[in-house]
């Protein structure tokens, strides 16, 4: 399975991306996953990239470019779901191409789709575990009770001017590579409200190897 889960921050891609990752065999690629990490590793990358992440702002195209082929490489071009990456045409470019040179191609891209008052809401209200990378909901699904308070995190970027700033930067930059899909035949929209399991049924539905080897 090779897919790209698109959709605004906050739409529920990440959790579904890594979900359906472990259920397929496929490895889940989210750049902002390692981006942070990076950061928190303090690498060159890392320093790099820390104001632009925290501010929620692009990280500069080259350098989510080299992170997320070396993850797609690293696969062997058999299973991974693309969580983050493409963000711009550009980078949608890049991917088309990188996977052209390595003859393997997309199955199909998703993109989750849900209105923007239900984003701001997940958004200012979802947690991090900092040493899983898990994510809660203060509403829908509380950090353990036993989980040390000094784990549980909110993401500087999902701070309320951040978060406005991210959905501008989206709209921009990000929704126009729907487009780019589209006019290529792979894009597929779902719906992203709902439970979990209903928004989770509709991906697995949309994808068109499922049920053979990843
Ligand atoms: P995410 O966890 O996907 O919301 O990503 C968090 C942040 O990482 C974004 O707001 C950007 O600063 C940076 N980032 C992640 N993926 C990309 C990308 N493909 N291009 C540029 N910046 C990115």
């Amino acid at each position: 399975m090779k897919l790209v889960l698109f959709g605004p921050p906050g739409v529920g891609k990440g959790s579904q991306a890594r979900f359906l990752s472990e259920r397929e065999g496929a490895v889940h690629i989210s750049t902002g996953v390692l981006l942070r990490r990076a950061i928190r590793s303090e690498t060159e990358l890392g320093m790099e990239a820390k104001e632009y992440v925290e501010s929620g702002m692009l990280v500069p195209g080259p350098l989510v470019r080299a992170l997320a082929e070396d993850a797609v490489r690293a696969t062997g071009f058999k299973g991974f779901v693309l969580d983050g990456y493409p963000r711009t045409i550009e980078q949608a470019e890049w991917l088309d191409a990188f996977l052209r040179e390595n003859e393997s191609q997309l199955d199909t891209v998703i993109s989750l789709q849900v209105p923007a008052e239900v984003i701001i809401d997940r958004l200012s209200k979802r947690r991090v575990d900092r040493e899983t990378g898990e994510n809660y909901h203060l509403d829908f699904k509380p950090p353990p009770a036993d989980l040390p308070a000094d784990r549980i995190i909110q993401r500087k970027d999902d701070m309320p001017e951040a978060i406005l700033h991210r959905l501008r930067i989206y709209d921009r930059d990000t929704h126009p590579v729907q487009d780019w899909y589209r006019q290529r035949g792979m894009l597929q929209e779902i719906d992203g409200r709902g439970t979990f399991e209903e928004v989770y049924g509709r991906i697995v539905g949309a994808i068109p190897t499922h049920g053979s080897t990843p």
